[in-house]
């Protein structure tokens, strides 16, 4: 990852953290304040089950499992998405890499196009907090915007804050028996990058019990100090 001439290329930024650490809150914020264009597998996954591509009919039972999708899948996804010419500003990756051999992949392929991963961000959560975090979020359904019964919940309840939809959804996967299985797959096989990352001194940690709001300035500081 070091010793390559990236100067001026567009940042990569990672989100790691298990699964309610709160990855995509922060990587919607990101986007809007920052210009980075956030990249989901996890929404990518889901769209391709909602439109039953063939990608999509193999994730599927695995995703409601709270297993990990295959890394061929999940590389191709990457790879199609990255080539979009909206992510020529930079990217915010959220859920990927998950596995060490997703991350070689993606090194790979960022020096092909004269790009490296500027930080990971490793957001640090007690285990015992998921629980709560994920059963109580839902998503619009027609903006993409979270919320949260307890910590953040739309000032109308049912309607969205931002674009006044009333298609609030719960994720199929965000039961308490999957969240278990999810929280597994993320010490087993995510975690190592951390790890990884730090070995190519791109690590950044940071504390992701407090407010979003908190969390967000801290993470706002890593971006402007990973882009100078
Ligand atoms: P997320 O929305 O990031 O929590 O992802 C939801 C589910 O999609 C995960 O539990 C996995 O089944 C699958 N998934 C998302 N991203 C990846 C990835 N990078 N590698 C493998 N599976 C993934």
């Amino acid at each position: 990852m070091d010793g390559t001439d990236t100067k001026g290329a567009p940042p990569v930024l990672i989100l790691l953290g298990p699964p309610g650490a709160g990855k995509g809150t922060q990587a919607r914020m990101l986007q809007e304040r920052h210009g980075l264009v956030q990249l989901s597998t996890g929404d990518l996954l889901r769209a391709a089950v909602a439109a039953g591509t063939e990608a999509g009919n193999r994730a599927r039972a695995v995703m409601e499992a709270g297993e990990l999708v295959g890394d061929e899948i999940v590389l191709a996804i990457l790879r199609d998405r990255l080539a979009e010419p909206d992510c020529a500003t930079g990217v915010i990756l959220d859920g990927v890499p998950r596995t060490t051999v997703q991350a070689e992949a993606l090194d790979a392929l960022l020096a092909d196009s004269g790009q490296r991963v500027n930080a990971a961000v490793s957001l640090e959560v007690e285990d015992a907090a998921m629980i709560e975090r994920i059963s109580g979020r839902v998503t619009c359904g027609s903006c993409g915007e979270g919320y949260h019964d307890s910590f953040k919940p739309p000032a109308v309840p049912g309607t969205c804050d931002k674009c006044g939809a009333t298609d609030m959804r719960r994720r199929a996967d965000d039961t308490a028996a999957t969240v278990a299985q999810r929280l597994q797959a993320y010490h087993a096989q995510t975690a190592p990058l951390i790890a990884y990352y730090d070995a190519a001194g791109a690590l950044e940690r940071v504390d992701a019990m407090g407010a979003i709001e908190e969390i967000a300035t801290e993470l706002t500081a890593v971006v402007t100090r990973a882009t100078a």
